[in-house]
């Protein structure tokens, strides 16, 4: 099944060698956004500007996220930097609050992808709109679930589509948070050589020093671009504090 994209969006978006992604795990306060957006606005290929709104804990009664007025900052992060912004949905609401807010794209979180109930569900929620959807890999290796979860996109309508890959959780004992598994999103390129593959060096690597040989790893492998999680005080960082780096470093 070939895919049927927006060629042009994608044309546009990926126009810089690297397309980048960056920005904080978690939208924590407005201060913290509106620092991290104006140090990254420098970095060239920076495409979107992200933030996790509701975040997928694995334990409860740890930070879950703002929620709605992380929105609000965000709005204004667009209005002082001109980023584009992209946000994690997982359920109807999220999409119905990220329209309502003018988010201009996208993410399906690793857990949601492996839930084709809950992929269903926002696939019906975007119907009838241009948004674009980036979709993360499930947490277990599995491609056809992946497969399974763009094609429910694709069945509603959206154009705008890219692939992230962000690692594999594994028992195994391995230097990574999530396990590359690189022949995974290598075969997912071979089936849908038209779908661009963006990677997450940090949610695969789990530690700052892994990011970049991840990222020249994506690079050499033909990946399309970055999504990278950039907080300004990253030691502080409520969510994922090990593997963030500040935008100067990422600059680097
Ligand atoms: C995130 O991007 O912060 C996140 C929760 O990612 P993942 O779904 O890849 O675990
Ligand atoms: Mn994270």
């Amino acid at each position: 099944m070939q895919l049927e994209l927006d060629q042009l969006w994608l044309d546009q978006t990926l126009s810089s060698a690297q397309m980048l992604i960056a920005g904080p795990c978690s939208a924590e306060s407005e201060e913290q956004l509106l620092t991290a957006a104006h140090a990254l606005k420098a970095l060239q290929n920076i495409k979107f500007f992200r933030a996790g709104v509701w975040k997928p804990r694995t334990r409860p009664n740890c930070f879950e996220g703002i929620g709605v007025p992380a929105l609000g900052w965000l709005q204004k992060v667009k209005q002082e930097t001109n980023l584009k912004i992209i946000i994690e949905v997982a359920t109807k609401y999220h999409v119905e609050q990220a329209f309502k807010h003018g988010i201009d794209a996208l993410w399906i979180g690793a857990r949601t992808t492996a839930n084709p109930f809950a992929v269903e569900e926002i696939a019906r929620a975007v119907e009838g709109t241009d948004i674009p959807v980036f979709i993360k890999n499930p947490i277990n290796p599995d491609l056809s679930l992946w497969l399974g979860a763009i094609e429910r996109f694709q069945i509603r309508g959206i154009t705008k589509i890219m692939a992230i890959h962000r690692g594999f959780s594994t028992f195994a004992t391995s230097k990574y948070r999530n396990d590359p598994m690189w022949k995974i999103p290598m075969e997912l390129k071979r089936l849908h050589p038209e779908l661009p593959i963006i990677c997450d060096p940090s949610h695969i690597g789990g530690t700052r020093e892994l990011i970049a040989p991840l990222s020249q790893k994506a690079y050499n492998l033909g990946f399309n671009g970055l999504m990278v999680e950039s907080h300004p005080t990253p030691d502080t960082a409520l969510s994922d504090a090990k593997q963030q780096v500040t935008p100067q470093v990422l600059a680097s």
